[in-house]
């Protein structure tokens, strides 16, 4: 599965043809503006499309994930920012679940130099008041961050801090490469990609793995900096990004590119050299 994050402008539905286009067979969209609180909720009409688009597999389709707005901060001190956090995820986790999606990928927040410690009551209360709150099979992907100004995630035992105290099976992990790679992770060579696997298997599992985000990276390793560039254009280069993903425990797993293109997003190209890198890969592995 070889996905993309498109948009949904003009409606989800747009978001199927942009995936079409593009020659994904996995989706990922906002179910609202990324940068408002504002919610825009899924519509009867929006959810009974995506379902029978799903169950059809129409075009290919295997899938989808929402990715929640950028705005919630579960690790906010600001009571009002706070509470917006915890709606926004209930919302998003809602919208996620009318559509038949398989999982809502979030940036669990910022500390802001205060240590995870210090925001872990309020981040494991909120991700319980939402799987409960929202009934169904529709997962929370925590995503993996780069680990600038604070961000949580910036490593696994992070993420296994977190996904332990919630307990819930229905809590996972979005791998992002770009992120592991600027959060100081190389994987430049076989061993080192294999080593990495093997790392997220012991301190997370690898069941929990609900997806993969595939971007190069516009800085360099360790710069805790989030800047995605082109497949093969940046600074972790086609072959690191080959020897990781062709790790068999990938297997099945659905990777979603959140690459530049050519400023609108992966194209066509992309989603290709995608599949052509992971082929690749196996055959240096000799499966
Ligand atoms: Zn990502």
């Amino acid at each position: 599965m070889i996905g993309g994050h498109v948009s949904a402008a003009g409606g989800v539905m747009k978001a199927f043809e942009n995936a079409h286009a593009i020659g994904a067979n996995f989706i990922q969209i906002f179910s609202q503006s990324p940068r408002a609180w504002k919610s825009q909720m899924v519509s009867d009409e929006e959810a009974a499309y995506f379902k029978r688009e799903l169950a059809n597999q129409t075009n290919g389709l295997k899938g989808l994930v929402i990715h929640a707005s950028y705005l919630i901060n579960l690790a906010s001190s600001d009571r009002d920012i706070f509470a917006k956090s915890q709606h926004a995820l209930i919302d998003n986790l809602e919208s996620a679940e009318k559509l038949g999606a398989r999982g809502v990928v979030l940036h669990v927040g910022s500390h802001k130099g205060s240590g995870l410690e210090s925001s872990m009551d309020g981040i494991v209360s909120s991700l319980l008041r939402a799987l409960k709150s929202v009934d169904g099979s529709c997962e929370i992907f925590l995503e993996n961050t780069a680990g600038q100004g604070g961000s949580i995630g910036v490593n696994f035992e992070e993420l296994a801090r977190i996904i332990d105290a919630v307990g819930s099976s229905k809590i996972g992990v979005c791998l992002d490469t770009q992120h592991l790679f600027a959060s100081g992770v190389s994987y430049s060579t076989i061993e080192e990609a294999d080593a990495v696997i093997q790392q997220f298997s012991m301190i997370l599992g690898i069941g929990r793995l609900g997806c993969v985000h595939l971007n190069d990276s516009k800085t360099a390793l360790g710069s805790l900096r989030d800047r995605h560039e082109n497949l093969g254009e940046g600074l972790i280069g086609a072959n690191a990004l080959s020897n990781l993903m062709s790790h068999p425990d990938l297997n099945g797993v659905p990777v979603i590119l959140e690459t530049p293109g050519d400023s609108k997003g992966p194209r066509k190209r992309d989603v290709e050299l995608a599949r052509k890198l992971i082929g690749e890969g196996r055959s240096r592995r000799g499966l």
